[in-house]
């Protein structure tokens, strides 16, 4: 039986996408961003295919403990850290890097003996107001870490807020705010994201962070991964399992939003918003029906969309469809539905069938 809906991970573009952050930022070490399932791709099949990463960062425990248990060695940070001493307990059980961004978790630091002591990045607050310390109590938290029995290795990151919009002069003053918060600190910094490493070269440091280049998609705002020298790593791909004729003024769909302007047929694509298709991807979106770009009409429903077959009346039942691939950039999906490629890679669901190729 053939699945309806597969998607194709091509872990050598993942390579390939990981050769590029090297040599993009060639004097920093690659910490590979695998959380949310890897984006969607499949995070133990991408951990293998990625093992020459420098280390992993996941956001949550359980994800770093799964690598663990599924025999991944590498260095494994969890952006998130931990809330309570049962977690705390479990990086050291594990030997997990620790991100630590809230004074309480030095308190838990401090509180709890551990079996071995864990590596550490405090992580600063440089300006996007989400997770980190306040950048004038860098100094006190060092020093109190620097005393902490359980601490092995201390080192320091931030993130970026806006390193996707390239006229934005917030990634500049982050770095500054980093800079003289860290004045005086020994020890390796870890600042860039994607939009960092491509787009803001004073950011590289020591460590870089890759996410959503590594799958072969631009982080920015208005771009394209192939501009950037990236492969995309995943394509979706569906079939027609029906064709239809209709009159002139036949709706089409839910809500009979979208009426037939003349008499055409229309396709049936097996794919849906319940394979993690984006519901709100507009009518003109383009989807390939045998290689060619053919506009969806009408609503996404949850297994199905339709598509104008004006341009390829002889499509058939069983035709091959793209939702997105090589020739179809996920990027314009995400501009179709005003979102961001991020949260389409992360929504296929377990519906689709995922087929590791190399
Ligand atoms: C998700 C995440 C990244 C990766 O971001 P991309 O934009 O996908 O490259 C890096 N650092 C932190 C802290 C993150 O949460």
């Amino acid at each position: 039986m053939i699945p309806a809906v597969e998607a194709h991970i091509n872990l050598t573009a993942l390579t390939h996408n990981l050769a590029r952050v090297r040599k993009i930022a060639s004097n920093s070490k690659v910490m590979a961003v695998i959380k949310a399932n890897a984006y969607g791709h499949g995070m133990l099949q991408v951990a293998k295919a990625l093992a020459a990463a420098d280390a992993f960062a996941v956001a949550r425990l359980h994800e770093a403990v799964q690598l663990r248990q599924a025999g991944i060695n590498n260095e494994i940070a969890v952006l998130e850290g931990f809330s309570n001493s049962a977690e705390l307990k479990d990086f050291a059980h594990y030997d997990l890097q620790a991100v630590v961004h809230q004074p309480s978790q030095i308190e838990l630091l401090r509180r709890n003996q551990l079996e071995k002591p864990i590596q550490v990045w405090l992580k600063i607050d440089s300006g996007m107001h989400r997770m980190g310390v306040a950048p004038e109590t860098v100094p006190a938290c060092w020093k109190v870490l620097q005393k902490i029995e359980s601490v092995s290795t201390l080192r320091l990151m931030t993130h970026l807020a806006s390193a996707d919009d390239r006229c934005s002069d917030q990634t500049q003053q982050q770095l500054d705010v980093f800079k003289r918060a860290t004045a005086g600190i020994q020890a390796e910094t870890s600042i860039a994201n994607s939009a960092g490493i491509l787009g803001w070269p004073q950011t590289h440091s020591d460590w870089v962070r890759p996410g959503i280049m590594l799958y072969g998609v631009s982080p920015f705002l208005d771009g394209w991964g192939v501009d950037e020298g990236l492969e995309l790593v995943m394509s979706l791909t569906s079939r027609l399992i029906a064709v239809s004729h209709f009159k002139q003024g036949d709706a089409i769909g839910y809500g009979a939003s979208w009426r037939c302007p003349e008499n055409m047929p229309i396709g049936v694509v097996s794919c849906g918003y319940g394979d993690g298709y984006p519901r709100h991807a507009v009518p003109g979106t383009l989807v390939m029906v045998n290689g060619i770009p053919t506009p969806l009409l009408g609503r996404v429903s949850m297994d199905t969309i339709c598509v104008d077959l004006r341009q390829q009346p002889d499509a058939e039942v069983g035709d091959p469809v793209l939702l997105w691939g090589e020739s179809m950039p996920v990027e314009e999906i995400a501009q179709s539905a005003t979102t961001i490629p991020y949260e389409i890679l992360c929504s296929v669901t377990q519906r689709v069938q995922f087929q590791y190729i190399t």
